[in-house]
């Protein structure tokens, strides 16, 4: 069902389609909650133009002229050329409106979980502008009561999600999570604070369940920008952290083997938690089987070959964007468009500071920083990032 508000409503589809594109494109923001409140002010849709032509506005209209002589202006500069790439994303059709994607992906997405044997029950997925009472304050994009927290409250067992939350492909990804949620609900044990069990319906919900419906490269930014990000509540690291060790136990065990785990219920993830970080998580009596070539893939990227510490302040990414072995610094700041006297100081920083490269004499030596540009030119994981200021 499309509610007729979103729908019509060009800033949510203006704010469907950000978040689309950003899903889809290689953005080098490190923090996405920063971003988007950073490209606010140059977003503005009016009647009758696409979402489209209102990114490529804002794109035009952040862009400084002139020399990149402080991180505002460099913070300019990338917002344009972030907003620049998610207008030019190609967006499937149907990814927006979120909300329709959204029930349309229900049924593959609990086919999919349904397939690994989990024990999914029938309860709906309710879009909501606010949850039931008691818990119409509760701030997350989502919220499933447990079965005793349903039952005490009196209020319909239902996946719920926040209409004004909604963006395409996550809110699939968020679906897909709380439906594992809800299988180890089924199993018994009280509601709360789930350590591990993070990671496994991070694991079997994100990464493998919505990918029936989402691209492989949406699911990845969707993590990257969801557990790797910088300056954020560290909430999030914690569930990269979680999912991590999933992956540990998807190595060993296999889908099959994850699936097991979590319909045997939280006592039993509570267990092997426990023997996950005291190294005897390749000793577990769980069924090993259903190894998948994408979802192994994704996780060899976000949990084993990614490097997500390397984030710089925006005048510092777009100097080292010009980093070569034997160029002067002068020459650097020249390509980056940044004035020598503030850009050459920052370079000094920047080497001594990541171990990215070493200045000698003025001259870069040394510089590991071209793989990483070879990197972003192959569309792999971006390695260089930039730290949108705080508001
Ligand atoms: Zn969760």
């Amino acid at each position: 069902m499309i509610s007729p508000h979103v729908a019509a409503d060009p800033a949510a589809r203006l704010r469907e389609r950000l978040y689309a594109g950003i899903y889809l494109s290689p953005t080098r923001f490190a923090n996405i909650e920063r971003f988007v409140d950073a490209a606010g002010p140059y977003l503005h849709r009016t009647d009758g133009d696409d979402p489209v032509a209102a990114l490529r506005r804002a794109a035009s209209a952040a862009r400084p002229d002139g020399p990149l002589a402080d991180d505002d202006l460099a913070t300019r500069w990338l917002l344009a050329e972030e907003l620049r790439s998610i207008a030019d994303a190609e967006v499937p059709a149907a990814v927006v409106p979120a909300e329709q994607a959204l029930h349309d992906a229900v049924a593959p997405v609990r086919a999919r979980l349904a397939a690994l044997g989990l024990p999914l029950d029938d309860r709906p997925v309710s879009v909501v502008d606010r949850y039931p009472a008691p818990f119409g304050d509760v701030g997350l994009a989502a919220f499933v009561p447990g079965r005793d927290q349903a039952r005490a409250a009196g209020t319909e067992l239902a996946v719920h999600l926040r209409r004004d939350r909604l963006r395409p492909f996550h809110s699939v990804t968020i679906l897909a999570h709380e439906l594992v949620h809800t299988v180890t609900d089924r199993a018994g044990t009280p509601y709360g604070i789930k350590g591990l069990e993070e990671g496994l319906a991070e694991l079997l919900g994100c990464c493998w369940a919505a990918a029936a419906v989402v691209p492989a490269p949406a699911l990845r930014a969707i993590l990257l920008h969801g557990r790797q990000g910088a300056g954020r509540a560290p909430l999030w690291t914690v569930y990269g952290d979680h999912l991590r060790q999933a992956a540990l136990l998807y190595r060993e065990y296999g889908l099959t083997g994850l699936a097991a785990l979590v319909t045997a219920g939280r006592e039993r993830i509570r267990e092997v938690e426990v023997a996950v970080l005291t190294g005897r998580h390749r000793d577990l009596d769980l069924p090993r089987g259903g190894w998948d070539e994408s979802t192994a893939r994704l996780l060899d990227g976000l949990t084993g070959g990614s490097l997500p510490s390397y984030v710089l302040a925006p005048l510092d990414l777009l100097l080292a964007d010009h980093v070569q072995d034997g160029r002067t610094l002068a020459e650097v700041c020249a390509l980056a468009d940044v004035p020598p006297a503030v850009g050459v100081p920052r370079l000094g920083a920047t080497a001594a500071a990541t171990a990215l490269f070493r200045v000698d004499g003025e001259v870069v030596h040394d510089s590991i920083v071209e793989r990483y540009h070879t990197v972003r030119r192959l569309g792999g994981q971006p390695v260089l990032r930039w730290l949108p200021p705080p508001a």
